[in-house]
């Protein structure tokens, strides 16, 4: 019996994470390289660092994690250099390791695969970019007037404001009731704080910021191959639309040959993303594992009430506000509607990335939903970069514990604030692993929270982001399938 290839994917995601779970990265071990060649240590009582006969500093227990920290932050401020560590071991015995230059985990099998997940995840999103750009000009294209285009131009980002404003709300709810920041032992945020700061500090030193003007004019590319190159949706999707407009203005023997292309085009990305999904099992195998063997669970366990806050957001928005707007907006039914997405829902959830899950999303809402290919390849790249429903709630969420943490409470017209500026930060957010995290500083900034404050939550952003990427392309599956059903065009579902 043939095994089809979504029920192949989730067998895969449900093994990895027992593979994973099984060839753990052991929290006790520490791998130290020094010129003398690699050292294995295990279940010490102490390690310190020391330069030139004085300690830097000395870890009294077994937090693997703050120590290998350490040691890249001694790099950074590139005073790596002749460092010893001493190792003492519950029998007394010490051992020592001189001119050390890193200071790892120790990998397992359950990490060693990951390559196979990482050359899927590249290939997804070398298809994303010519995908986006050469559907949208095509779709543009092919809706027959300019009223037509703003016509559902309008209806996609009035469906986006909507739905990302409902999901900032349902975030705020959440960490209005659990305030899972008020329950923080002191300690733990001391200890997060220092462990997490210097990831914390490059992040911030990226400096973003959200300045609306400045947000709309950036939209605008200066140079077109260049948003190109630089993978910037947004600068993309802005100049496909217009192309595609164009080309519908101008007459049919010049255009034609230019939108067959782009449509050529964007049938061998789509026709690609098919052949690719074959190895998405093994893909999704690798991937999930190496989560699982490399995640601190000790972590997960420190943070606990906040991954469960934001889970418990994601949760209500993917399962109880889409149906309620599938159900208001169209007649497809809810249990067909999320059977359908059962692949996207597994690429998404293990690459985290929704633009390398786009080729994805495209090729079941064409092929599986019935929405006709001129809304898919309008609406799907734009919600893509623009409709981060997920990123939104979490962005709220963090920014709120963080606030409860440092002990800020924030008033209504805060929150307010976060509603507007969390909108607007997940616009902001490239459709990749991360960036939402990065984003969220401009939320901190606008209701005065130390932006320091991310080191508290960066030891569970992977897992996080696993989560929230799903709702963000789920919604947009859902505008999808809400803007054909409103213009009459969605065909049968297929009955899969
Ligand atoms: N990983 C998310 C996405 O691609 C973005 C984020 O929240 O970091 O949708």
């Amino acid at each position: 019996m043939k095994i089809k290839l979504h029920t192949q994917i989730v067998i895969a995601l449900i093994l990895g994470a027992v593979f994973g779970s099984i060839f753990h990265i052991d929290q006790n071990k520490l791998s130290i390289n020094a010129n003398s060649g690699e050292t294995i240590v295990q279940d010490w009582s102490s390690i310190a660092f020391t330069k030139k006969d004085s300690v830097l500093k000395t870890y009294e227990s077994k937090d693997q994690l703050s120590i290998i920290k350490y040691f890249s932050s001694l790099r950074i401020k590139k005073a790596a250099e002749d460092i010893v560590i001493k190792i003492k071991y519950p029998s007394g015995q010490e051992q020592i390791i001189e001119k050390v230059k890193e200071v790892s985990k120790v990998k397992t099998i359950g990490v060693l695969l990951k390559p196979i997940g990482d050359i899927f995840i590249r290939l997804l999103t070398m298809i994303a970019v010519p995908l986006v750009l050469a559907s949208l000009i095509a779709g543009a294209a092919s809706l027959s007037d300019l009223k037509h285009i703003a016509k559902i131009g309008g209806k996609t980002i009035g469906f986006y404001a909507l739905t990302a404003v409902i999901a900032i709300s349902i975030g705020l709810f959440f960490a209005n009731v659990i305030q899972p920041g008020k329950f923080m032992p002191e300690e733990s945020k001391q200890r997060l704080m220092e462990t997490f700061q210097e990831d914390a500090q490059s992040r911030i030193d990226q400096n973003v910021s959200m300045n609306i003007v400045d947000f709309l004019v950036n939209i605008v590319p200066k140079n077109p191959f260049k948003a190109i190159a630089d993978g910037d949706f947004l600068q993309i999707v802005f100049f496909a639309i217009l192309t595609g407009i164009f080309l519908s203005q101008i007459k049919t023997e010049k255009s034609k040959t230019v939108i067959d292309f782009f449509e050529g085009l964007g049938n061998a990305m789509i026709m690609l993303v098919e052949k690719i999904m074959y190895i998405a099992p093994y893909a999704v195998f690798t991937l999930i594992s190496a989560t699982v063997a490399e995640f601190g669970f000790s972590i997960l366990q420190t943070l606990l009430l906040y991954s469960v806050t934001v889970i418990a957001g994601l949760a209500v928005l993917t399962f109880v506000e889409y149906p309620i707007l599938l159900k208001i907006f169209t007649k497809v039914p809810v249990y067909k509607f999320f059977k359908l997405q059962r692949q996207v829902i597994a690429v998404a959830f293990s690459t985290s990335s929704s633009a390398a899950t786009l080729p994805v999303t495209m090729d079941i809402c064409e092929k599986k939903l019935g929405v006709p290919n001129r809304i898919a390849s309008f609406v799907l790249p734009l919600g893509t970069t623009v409709n981060m429903d997920g990123t939104a709630l979490y962005q709220a969420v963090a920014a709120m514990f963080i606030a409860q943490v440092y002990g800020f409470d924030l008033n209504l017209t805060q929150q307010l604030t976060i509603v507007l500026t969390a909108a607007l930060a997940a616009v902001g957010t490239a459709p990749v692993p991360g960036v939402g995290l990065i984003m969220l500083i401009i939320v901190l900034k606008s209701v005065g929270v130390p932006e320091e404050g991310i080191a508290l939550i960066i030891g569970v952003d992977r897992i996080l982001d696993m989560c929230r990427t799903v709702p963000n392309v789920i919604a947009d599956s859902l505008a999808c399938v809400v803007i054909a059903s409103s213009e009459g065009e969605l065909r049968e579902l297929s009955n899969e």
